[in-house]
């Protein structure tokens, strides 16, 4: 595995390596890797010659009140990881090389946005664009993989690649869970051991509602009801929202006859947690998104 911290130096080996007509799969991450990052590297390693990474917090993401400064970081045991997962360069930039002078273009995403972390998070999904449509022109990607875990994150990366006619291929990939269901991220370790122990519910609660659907309930508003009632009941964490909406274009659902998303954000002391499940019209469960 090479590490790359220079645009123009990755720039350069990308370039030759597409005139050998190699296939590159894009994995663009915020480090402190764990086995969600590593099942998008090993996909990309399925699917690709190339498989290249990224670590990079980026703080356009971030609101002024959010966690940038204590995102966790440890470079060293990311570099080990990435390797492992069979990544052939990992892009581990600075931020002054993303961001060398003050940003003169401000991308703007109007659609999908309004809703879910959107709207919990002004300008969250603004800042993920404008890194992604860098990081796509420097990587020029065949395939680039998102977890679903992020689900409107996949939806907003199909709107960007879409909008912006980028020649490449997104693959969702389906969220890794802890044992106990907890969907494996970052900002885990920053749970007490009794938070660690009701976050749990979070998924439970989402199962809950899954099977409110195949019983038959149709109306969203009782769905959304009865999974806030479960997590205030099992967690002492704050309930940033939970929702029911159509996806991937994320709008109201009022019959249930198409693909939908259960979703919700739980903030605990330190660590705001998301989750959702993708629901086909049957009630099932949809893992994959390509
Ligand atoms: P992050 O480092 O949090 O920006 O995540 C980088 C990529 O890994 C994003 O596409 C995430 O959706 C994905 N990811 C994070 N956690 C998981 C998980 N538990 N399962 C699958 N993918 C994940």
């Amino acid at each position: 595995m090479e590490i790359v911290r220079e645009i123009k130096q990755l720039q350069e080996k990308i370039v030759l390596l597409k005139q050998e007509k190699k296939s590159v799969g894009f994995v663009a991450t915020m480090g402190y890797l764990h086995e969600g990052h590593v099942s998008l590297m090993t996909e990309a390693r399925e699917d690709n010659d190339i498989v290249a990474a990224s670590i990079f917090v980026n703080p356009l993401q971030f609101g002024p009140s959010e966690d940038f400064e204590e995102y966790p970081r440890d470079e060293e045991r990311d570099i080990f990881i990435a390797e492992k997962a069979g990544v052939d360069l990992l892009f581990i930039p600075e931020v002054t090389e993303m961001y060398p002078t003050e940003n003169r273009i401000e991308m703007k995403i109007t659609k999908r946005v309004n809703v879910l972390c959107g709207r919990s998070r002004p300008g969250h999904f603004d800042g993920v664009i404008t890194v992604l449509t860098k990081l796509f022109h420097i990587v020029m990607p065949n395939r680039t993989y998102f977890g679903l875990k992020d689900a409107q994150q996949v939806a907003v990366v199909d709107a960007l690649i879409t909008n912006l006619n980028f020649p490449i291929e997104l693959v969702g990939v389906p969220t890794v869970r802890e044992a106990d269901g907890l969907a494996k991220s970052s900002r885990n370790v920053r749970l007490s051991p009794d938070e660690r122990e009701e976050a749990k519910w979070l998924n439970r609660a989402l199962i809950y509602g899954q099977h409110l659907i195949i019983d038959g309930e149709n109306n969203p508003d009782i769905i959304v009801n009865e999974v806030k009632a479960v997590i205030e009941k099992k967690t002492s964490g704050f309930i940033d929202y939970v929702e029911l909406l159509s996806y991937p274009a994320l709008e109201e659902v009022e019959t249930m006859n198409k693909q939908m998303i259960l979703a919700i954000a739980v903030k605990f002391k330190e660590a705001r947690l998301i989750d959702n499940l993708i629901i086909d019209a049957s009630g099932n469960i949809v893992k994959h998104y390509k």
